[in-house]
């Protein structure tokens, strides 16, 4: 065993090989490889089961479903959301012409703060765009209650929620719509890929129009839309996966109480522990530092495991607000955004995925022993 081999923040989950062989030639024999093929119907069918939602569709990543629910739903203006999220969240609204509006966060949970989020609210708002941040579910309760009120659309950006349950009921079932990523890095991948979910059929129907160019049928276009289909190739592998992932979300469960276990009594080391009545999918391990009582900075500690080749990641810093794009925004100063700010600045995600082995956990966790 190579003791220094290296030891990355995520491993990509990865179907059996031959199984994956024996799906290609079915492929390569029926000759329909994308364009709604027999696996891509299945694997419709399996996720909108597994994830317990009443309709799906595919993408071929998880960003042009965010840029495609906001077309939809025809959102322009401005939108609510958080900077303390993957640059796709606040892509999608810039891609459609909408001013981001950046809220600050809950230092509970990392997620949009509903707290702040009515003194953002101008005559201009028309959506709120939250994400279920490392997979802990946003308060989805508050977040309606204010969109009701003020008649304003929901999106959320449930890229890390694949599998997210609160009291046995999937969190992709709030707001209007939620869209996944099916990226190699996360829970669940189908190598590049992603999902919308959607509450009935009719916005199903267009959904599906609008990810085929807008294409009603072979000669009716209803609406400009994008091509985003999955191919075949993909929706077979996914199938794999699905087989997989419950096993995948068990052995990361082992490494968080691992983690969790150990960082426990560390001294200025702070970490999140399971919400009651949530069924977690421990998408990722994120610590924050605090610098003077851990005696050593983020950025140290990060340094200095990269250079025994245990890879973290600033997830998520620098903040959305303060790339060049956004930072002129009213929303994006420093000072609108201090929690946010402060969370960016001392966070570091572990190493977190289903192929840690304990030797590789304790090499992790050598940079926090006395
Ligand atoms: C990964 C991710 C995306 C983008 O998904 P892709 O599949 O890479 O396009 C969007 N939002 C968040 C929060 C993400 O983590």
């Amino acid at each position: 065993m190579d003791g220094n081999k290296q030891i990355t923040v995520t491993s990509p989950l990865l179907p059996d090989l031959e199984e994956f062989h024996d799906m290609l030639r079915e492929i390569w024999a029926s000759k329909w490889i994308t364009n709604n093929g027999s696996f891509h119907k299945q694997l419709e069918k399996e996720l909108a089961a597994y994830l317990k939602v009443p309709y799906i569709s595919l993408f071929t990543n998880g960003t042009l479903p965010l840029i495609t629910a906001l077309q939809a739903l025809r959102i322009t203006g401005e939108v609510i959301t958080t900077p303390y999220s993957f640059v796709a969240t606040t892509h999608s609204l810039w891609w459609n012409g909408i001013k981001p509006v950046f809220v600050d966060v809950d230092p509970a949970t990392c997620n949009l703060d509903p707290s702040k989020i009515e003194a953002a609210i101008t005559p201009k708002t028309t959506a709120i765009m939250p994400v279920h941040c490392y997979g802990k579910p946003c308060d989805t309760k508050a977040i309606q209650e204010i969109a009701d009120k003020y008649g304003l659309k929901v999106i959320y950006d449930a890229a890390h929620a694949f599998g997210v349950e609160v009291n046995g009921e999937s969190v992709l079932n709030a707001g209007d719509m939620s869209t996944l990523s099916f990226h190699a890095t996360k829970v669940y991948n189908t190598i590049e890929g992603g999902a919308m979910v959607m509450q009935d059929e009719v916005t199903k129907k267009r959904i599906d129009y609008l990810k085929n160019f807008g294409f009603a049928n072979e000669t009716t276009v209803v609406a400009p839309g994008i091509n985003s289909k999955m191919d075949e190739m993909r929706s077979a592998y996914g199938l794999l996966n699905l087989r997989q992932v419950d096993a995948a979300i068990a052995a990361r469960q082992k490494v968080a109480n691992a983690y969790r276990e150990a960082l426990r009594d560390v001294e200025g080391i702070s970490f999140f522990d399971d919400m009651p009545g949530v069924r977690h999918n421990y998408s990722y391990f994120p610590i924050f530092i605090d610098a003077e009582r851990f005696g050593k900075t983020r950025d140290a500690l990060y340094q200095e495991m990269k250079e025994a080749n245990v890879l973290g990641r600033r997830y998520f810093y620098p903040l959305i607000s303060e790339f060049s794009t956004y930072k002129g925004l009213p929303s994006a100063t420093r000072e609108n955004l201090p929690v946010a700010h402060k969370l960016a600045d001392t966070v570091l995600c572990l190493p977190m995925h289903h192929d840690l082995s304990d030797a590789d956990i304790e090499r992790v966790l050598k940079f926090f022993r006395k």
